[in-house]
């Protein structure tokens, strides 16, 4: 039995114990790009937000299983392939490989299905039509509309008030907000220029929301455990789904639905119609490096509100290299054979601490609190002589173990060096025991501009890469 989990839930408004359906298994949907630009780094605090809770239930010992939609037809993708004068396909594919290439970078890890929407327009018909069937859907020229006032529950999940339900009015664009809640389309009825599917009920293409409805039940069944998202999705999209899936297959959709809080610039939530906005490669090309992002957008709780500042973003590299300078230490300094006890409880409290933060809604604050905590005592002890060898390993290993929920340490703490640069340090080292102070200095000067900070041990010239 899995550790108890307590994870807030949309639906119920509170925080609940995580039981998934099948014991021990986690079917896990969340909502992906619509790859019509590059996604920016309020996207991706919800998808590393995600990867947190996934890799979470991971360590906790679940099995998840992981599916992420692919938005490859839609209103902004068809605009922007328009646009560019490129067909849907050529226009998606560009912008699907940046993805894949950026959650590579902020090491989010690989869902098991990636289902493009251009891909399953049969299950979407099938969905729809079975709508019609039952009577939740009807026909106005062309278009297929989902009727809301069919569904009784619909705004249990935005919790919208039912005065606002503007029944028998119908919206076409797939994105509207709250008080337009009207009859949505889930079938669009071929216009010139854009690209159609034949259908029983007329050749046209599918509406954005049925799109994801369609994809999770055709990996999970009618009820999944987990459904994600940015807090944007709540309502309609998240608001919309679920009115098709339980219509259509009376069962509950989903057990538990998680929402990202926006990260923001100067008060606006971050997105691209409002232009405020950083893509990865933005940053990367300031020389930010992608651990740096992954951390600041993994350290602040899920349920409130980031506000991005370069501020910030130093202060996420500069709490980083905290770490990696005090696993560096344990790393490359020598130390006395056998262990303490002390650092044997410090290990133990601090994984204990780390674990129940997580477990508790994903306190990230609390768990990062465990691991600087533990930081501040070793650094002490180091300071002091006190840790043995087998400390060091314990504490090394706890680290690396922290890594695979929070995936921000380098691959090595040590990183190779370029021979060109371990011959410079070589060199320095011999002008040293020369007395050969004037090269030896140039030496050091040089490999400073190249990031690289050299100290001068009993045991001999240790180095530290700074840039990263
Ligand atoms: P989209 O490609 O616009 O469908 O968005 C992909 C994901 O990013 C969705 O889960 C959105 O809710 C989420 N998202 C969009 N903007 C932000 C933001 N500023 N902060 C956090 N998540 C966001
Ligand atoms: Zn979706």
């Amino acid at each position: 039995m899995p550790k108890k989990f307590l994870i807030y839930n949309t639906l119920s408004g509170r925080i609940e114990e995580f039981v998934p359906l099948k014991e021990g298994v986690v079917k896990m949907y969340t909502c992906g790009p619509t790859v019509y630009d590059y996604a920016h780094i309020g996207n991706f605090r919800s998808y590393i937000a995600e990867d947190l809770l996934k890799r979470f239930l991971r360590f906790l010992g679940y099995k998840v299983i992981h599916t992420m939609n692919i938005t490859d037809v839609d209103d902004k993708t068809i605009t922007g392939a328009r646009t560019q004068g490129t067909s849907l396909k050529e226009f998606t594919a560009k912008y699907e490989k940046a993805f894949f290439e950026d959650i590579d970078k902020l090491r989010i890890s690989k869902a098991d299905y990636y289902p493009r929407a251009t891909e399953n327009i049969d299950g979407m018909i099938k969905i729809i039509q079975g709508l019609l069937d039952k009577g939740y859907a009807y026909e106005k020229e062309g278009s297929i509309y989902y009727r809301i006032s069919s569904f009784p529950e619909y705004g249990k999940l935005s919790k919208i008030k039912k005065e606002d339900l503007k029944k028998g009015i119908r919206i076409e664009s797939d994105e509207y907000e709250k008080e337009n809640a009207r009859d949505f389309s889930l079938w669009k009825a071929k216009k010139p220029g854009e690209p159609f599917w034949k259908a029983p009920f007329g050749e046209g293409r599918p509406g954005w929301h049925i799109e994801c409805s369609t994809m999770s039940m055709k990996y999970f069944g009618p009820t999944l455990d987990i459904h994600a998202g940015g807090v944007d999705n709540i309502f309609p999209h998240h608001e919309n789904e679920i009115a098709q899936s339980e219509a259509y297959t009376g069962k509950p959709f989903v057990r538990y639905w998680f929402h990202i809080q926006h990260l923001i610039v100067n008060g606006e939530k971050m997105s691209k119609s409002k232009g405020n906005f950083y893509t990865l490669r933005d940053l990367l090309s300031m020389g930010f490096s992608p651990r740096a992002i992954r951390y600041l957008l993994l350290s602040a709780h899920y349920r409130k509100i980031l506000n991005f500042t370069f501020d910030a973003l130093y202060q996420a590299a500069a709490s980083l290299k905290r770490i990696t300078d005090f696993l560096f230490e344990l790393e490359t300094k020598e130390f006395d054979e056998g262990k303490t006890g002390e650092a044997e409880k410090m290990v133990r409290e601090t994984r204990k601490k780390f674990t129940d933060s997580l477990a508790d809604d994903l306190n990230i604050s609390s768990a990062m609190g465990a691991i600087f905590n533990l930081i501040h005592w070793g650094n002490k002890a180091l300071e002091e002589g006190k840790l043995k060898k087998e400390d060091t390993r314990k504490i090394k290993s706890m680290f690396y173990e922290f890594d695979r929920v929070l995936a921000v340490l380098p691959e090595q703490i040590i990183e190779e060096l370029p021979e060109e640069i371990m011959e410079l340090i070589k060199k320095r080292e011999e002008a040293r025991k020369n007395m050969d102070f004037a090269t030896s200095d140039a030496i050091r000067d040089e490999l400073f501009k190249r990031g690289i900070i050299l100290e001068d041990t009993k045991e001999g010239t240790r180095w530290k890469m700074i840039k990263k």
